[in-house]
């Protein structure tokens, strides 16, 4: 795929005093003024919180849930802004979202997960951002796709706007585990290696759908070198009118931003570094004979071929291919190796032998062919 460049502003230039982190919290929603101003006043007193979030219009999988409070809202935002000095940000999928956002002096604009699928809506809200100077954060595409998430952020690039950054909040599957939605972390690590000036923020409270493992999913986007956090915080989460399992309380995500371990990127102690660099060469020598054992491996894969197409057999023996998956699975287990990781890896050398057999065989016949004319 072709690599744009994108021309970032780095946070620590428009976020006022940011520390390390960023951390954005606030409601899924805007819901009364009462709601909104006391979340607000009970996080500015713990401090950390930069940015306040709420939504204003939600977009909702099925109609007849909670819909937003709309442009009433923006008006309690900015009281909370005045008030508290928070900047605010708030969700917009539409040019009169922008329009509204703008009128009301919203700092910082959101496009969520379902609006980042749809080319069409990211470019109208860019063409609404044209000549207009706002920080701009766009979420991942609900569907693990990193090309309409670099997609829209190329499109709110190339409109001007340099004050921009990611949010990770997790992807759409058939089988999120235990989250609500699978982080599938190699996407946002993807997406770093590729523009390492742009900042990732991690929303663990939509990848998680349950306060109880938001902890970990916000150390591991740390860990990840992810720019900060937005968190949803509510005052009475149990009586939210959207995503009620996944909102924390105030105290909560004060305390949850307290406890996570901030890691350096590196260190100038030159024991560590000693330490490190044997370590690595350790890694690295391991590396070199797991590809040699590959090789090896692809040798004998290639005298199966010879031998299948000797005797007309398919390169696909789903019954071998389960056996020897489920092995391999029992095998990494005695070794402390967790089943994912077994499974995906031999899924991934599996394929590859296929793909060798089937290509291998169609050469056996070309040749055999050939000979014969
Ligand atoms: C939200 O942040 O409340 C929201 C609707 O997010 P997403 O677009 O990630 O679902
Ligand atoms: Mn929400």
């Amino acid at each position: 795929m072709e690599q744009i460049k994108l021309n970032i502003t780095p946070l620590q230039k428009w976020v006022p005093n940011m520390k390390e982190h960023l951390y954005i919290a606030g409601p899924c929603a805007a819901e009364s003024r009462t709601q909104l101003l006391n979340i607000a006043e009970e996080l500015a007193g713990y401090g950390g919180f930069k940015i306040f979030r709420a939504g204003i219009w939600k977009p909702r999988t099925r109609p007849g849930n909670f819909e937003g409070i709309g442009e009433e809202g923006l008006t309690w935002l900015q009281e909370i802004k005045d008030k508290y000095g928070f900047l605010t940000t708030v969700e917009v999928a539409g040019a009169a979202h922008v329009e509204l956002a703008l009128k009301y002096n919203v700092d910082v604009l959101w496009i969520g997960a379902r609006t980042t699928v749809n080319p069409f809506s990211v470019q109208e809200i860019a063409d609404a951002l044209k000549g207009r100077d706002i920080p701009v954060i766009v979420k991942n595409p609900l569907n693990a796709d990193l090309s309409l998430w670099l997609g829209a952020l190329e499109r709110i690039n190339n409109a001007g706007i340099t004050r921009l950054a990611a949010v990770h909040r997790g992807f759409s599957s058939i089988d999120p585990g235990k989250y609500r939605f699978d982080p599938v972390w190699k996407i946002p690590v993807e997406l770093k290696k590729r523009h390492p000036s742009l900042p990732i923020i991690c929303d663990p409270s939509h990848i998680a759908g349950d306060t109880k493992l938001i902890a970990n999913i916000a150390q591991k986007a740390l860990d990840l070198d992810m720019s900060g956090l937005m968190i949803e915080v509510h005052n009475d989460p149990q009586n939210a009118l959207s995503d009620r399992n996944q909102q924390l309380k105030p105290k909560e995500a004060h305390d949850l931003i307290g406890n996570l371990s901030k890691r350096k990127i590196t260190s100038n102690d030159q024991n560590f570094e000693q330490i490190m660099e044997k370590l690595r060469n350790k890694i690295d020598r391991f590396d070199h004979e797991l590809l040699e054992l590959v090789h090896s491996r692809m040798n004998i894969v290639d005298e199966i071929a010879n031998i299948k197409f000797q005797n007309n057999i398919t390169p696909l023996q789903m019954k071998r291919f389960c056996n020897l998956s489920q092995n391999r699975i029992d095998f990494g287990k005695k070794l402390n190796l967790p089943k994912n990781l077994t499974e995906e890896l031999f899924m991934i050398i599996h394929e590859e032998s296929l793909r060798r057999q089937s290509e291998l065989m169609c050469n056996l016949k070309l040749n055999k062919e050939s000979s014969k004319s």
